[in-house]
């Protein structure tokens, strides 16, 4: 579980006449996490938005907040609708957290096999309780909570280049000069590089940003940092 509180951090490569970001250098930690945000559910990211959601998921979210509990049938909560919580693998370590997502919900298994997410449960098929914990041994499946490959993606030690609008690709110095040009990018002098670290905050502003804007996600989010420890 070291991995949970270790830090993320991205390269920023800003142009500092043009007032924006450039790109990032990524590793996969974060690479990951971009990958993992398609595999949430809806529910986890609409309340981060609050009024400002653009599309009309929002709408389906305030439905279910004003309908009476009478519509519901009896096992069903509205906080179990609306607060959907998205789970992994506690051996993944996915680095990144948002709210609502939880990094372990353990399996238990009793004499027969038999799981449950309660330790405590009874089995009345072998009459014991089940309460060995268990592992997911499937095949694995990328966004099977259960399996350990979940938020787990993309290989180690290459170094990804995340654009302003959170493309991705491969690192490589024929597209960063693609890139440049097309970019406009005529004095190399003003661009300056710049390290950030992400944390919870950073990770809830960048996933707002995804949702709202289409092309400048890293400097709607970073530049005011970055100007922020320069002041
Ligand atoms: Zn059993």
């Amino acid at each position: 579980m070291a991995a949970v509180t270790s830090k993320v951090n991205l390269k920023l490569m800003i142009d500092t006449e043009g007032r924006r970001v450039l790109y990032a250098e990524a590793g996969k930690d974060f690479v990951d996490f971009l990958f993992y945000i398609l595999a949430l559910p809806a529910g986890t990211f609409i309340p981060l938005l609050n009024q400002e959601m653009v599309g009309s998921l929002g709408n389906i979210y305030d439905s279910i907040e004003n309908l009476s509990t009478s519509y519901l049938r009896p096992n069903v909560t509205k906080d179990s609708l609306l607060k959907p919580r998205a789970y992994f693998s506690a051996d993944t370590g996915l680095p990144l957290h948002l709210p609502n997502v939880e990094s372990s919900r353990k399996l238990y298994r009793c004499h027969c096999e038999s799981v449950s997410y309660d330790s405590n449960a009874f089995c009345s098929k072998c009459s014991s309780y089940i309460r060995s914990e268990s592992k997911y041994i499937g095949p694995p499946c990328a966004n099977d909570p259960y399996s350990s490959t979940v938020g787990d993606y993309v290989k180690e030690k290459v170094t990804y280049m995340v654009m302003d609008d959170l493309a991705v690709k491969p690192f490589s110095t024929t597209s960063l000069t693609t890139l440049l040009n097309k970019l406009n990018v005529k004095d190399i002098g003003a661009l300056e590089e710049k390290v950030v670290d992400l944390g919870m905050e950073e990770v809830v502003k960048l996933l707002k940003a995804s949702l709202l804007t289409k092309s400048s996600i890293l400097t709607d989010v970073f530049l005011p940092i970055v100007k922020e420890e320069v002041n």
